[in-house]
């Protein structure tokens, strides 16, 4: 154990991170909002185990929701997507841990809410495919894009959690 945590501080001093260690974008959207169910979704999954690095409320735009939802464009219900999601605040969140992009991808379950798994946030909350409580990125490379997309480098935080230890086993952690 000793040997582990040495190791760990020593990690921790260089910043090396755990090569499965990820990030990922969630973005609360307008309906959790209105449902006040913003608290009990940031609980689901703060009580996972994941570690909050960025939080904040903003308010989207035309152009940077054509920019997220690129892959959307093209469908004849963006236009009502956008203005759902720009009438609205929303959170902005990035949330960090072990394989956290599908970690939270499945809590977050599948698109149509009312389909969606019970226990998933999508399965427990939502009934709709367009209202369907949060956004989660789907893939590495789009954390990584989307993150860069909401946050400044200055807006996310580096912090290591006390309770680390019981959260992951001991090679979870070299
Ligand atoms: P996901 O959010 O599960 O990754 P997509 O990337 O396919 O799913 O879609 C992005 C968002 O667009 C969905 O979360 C949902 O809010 C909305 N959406 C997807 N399909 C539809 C649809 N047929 N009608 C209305 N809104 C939709």
């Amino acid at each position: 154990m000793k040997i582990y945590c040495g190791l760990f501080n020593i990690m921790r001093a260089l910043d090396i991170k755990h090569p499965r260690e990820e990030k990922t974008l969630i973005i609360i959207k307008p309906d959790a909002l209105n449902r006040s169910l913003v608290g009990e979704i940031i609980s689901r999954f703060e009580r996972k185990g994941l570690k909050i690095v960025g939080i904040k409320m903003i308010q989207l735009s035309d152009e940077i929701l054509k920019e997220h939802y690129a892959h959307l464009a093209d469908k004849p219900f963006f236009p009502r997507i956008a203005k759902f999601m720009k009438s609205w605040p929303v959170i902005v969140m990035v949330l960090e841990g072990l394989e956290a992009v599908e970690s939270v991808r499945l809590i977050t379950g599948d698109t149509l809410g009312r389909k969606a798994d019970a226990g998933t946030i999508r399965g427990d909350f939502s009934m709709s495919i367009q209202a369907n409580i949060v956004h989660a990125s789907d893939s590495v490379e789009n954390a990584k894009k989307e993150i860069k997309r909401f946050f400044k480098d200055d807006e996310l935080f580096k912090w290591e959690r006390l309770d680390l230890e019981v959260l992951y086993a001991e090679d979870e952690r070299e």
